[in-house]
């Protein structure tokens, strides 16, 4: 067994996950990058997950979602988006890594199962088909079925619809976002008595804006969701320099 594992370590060196060095050890980051990981914790806002400097409140929103009011209820995060998270999901995203999302997923079911088991059912975002069709796999649900394994939890991964292949979210204003992302997603109806009252964990892996997944959250509880509990393995953080 000793000369298959270091067989497996020549054909299959261990790299760190963002920056691709060797690591000798298990593990998913080098040491460098492992120190620029940022977590997101207490005090935070209880929808956003945005952190606050210091606790005032503890029921606090930001100021954000004071004025737009989410349809999401709370936002569960593994980690502050930055660079060394940002060159994980480009890879995963972009370069056909899906075997990615068994190595993200352990992170983010790690953070969920602190905060929360309360829910029924496991949801993701969807992409278009033509995305979908370039791409060949959906991030979000290569992670929710994870998700969904580890808790032991049913995952409806084609809950919702995306019907409009929508530009990139991260360079739009927020009014060019929400005129993106009207009516972009459409509720699966053959689960309507399915979705009634039931507690959603909706996952993704990024959160930038909150747009995609308010809008996803918004066709669930106009569906008859009753809780829509958002979990991503990066957020962006307002007012962070954009990257
Ligand atoms: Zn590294
Ligand atoms: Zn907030």
């Amino acid at each position: 067994m000793k000369l298959l594992k270091k067989i497996a370590e020549i054909i299959f060196p261990n790299q760190c996950l963002s920056c691709k060095i060797l690591i000798g050890q298990e593990g998913l980051f080098c040491s460098q990058c492992w120190q620029k990981l940022q977590f997101i914790t207490e005090p935070k806002c209880k929808i956003c997950s945005q952190p606050f400097d210091y606790k005032i409140d503890d029921n606090l929103s930001c100021p954000r979602c004071l004025s737009f009011k989410p349809y999401f209820d709370k936002t569960i995060v593994a980690l502050r988006y930055n660079l060394v998270i940002r060159k994980i999901i480009k890879n995963f995203k972009y370069y056909d890594n899906s075997y990615l999302a068994k190595k993200l997923a352990p992170l983010l079911f790690s953070k969920i199962a602190l905060e929360t088991n309360n829910f029924d059912i496991i949801a993701a975002v969807p992409l278009h088909k033509k995305r979908l069709r370039i791409r060949k796999f959906n991030q979000s649900i290569l992670l929710a079925k994870e998700i969904s394994n580890k808790f032991k939890k049913p995952l409806y991964y084609n809950l919702i619809f995306r019907i409009k292949n929508t530009a990139n979210q991260a360079s739009l204003k927020r009014k060019e976002r929400e005129r993106n992302l009207k009516n972009a997603f459409l509720f699966n109806d053959a689960y309507i008595d399915l979705i009634k009252n039931k507690k959603i964990l909706l996952v993704d892996d990024v959160m930038t804006t909150g747009a995609t997944l308010d809008n996803c959250a918004k066709v669930l509880k106009k569906a008859g969701a009753k809780e829509v509990i958002v979990a991503v393995v990066a957020k962006r953080v307002f007012g962070q320099v954009n990257f």
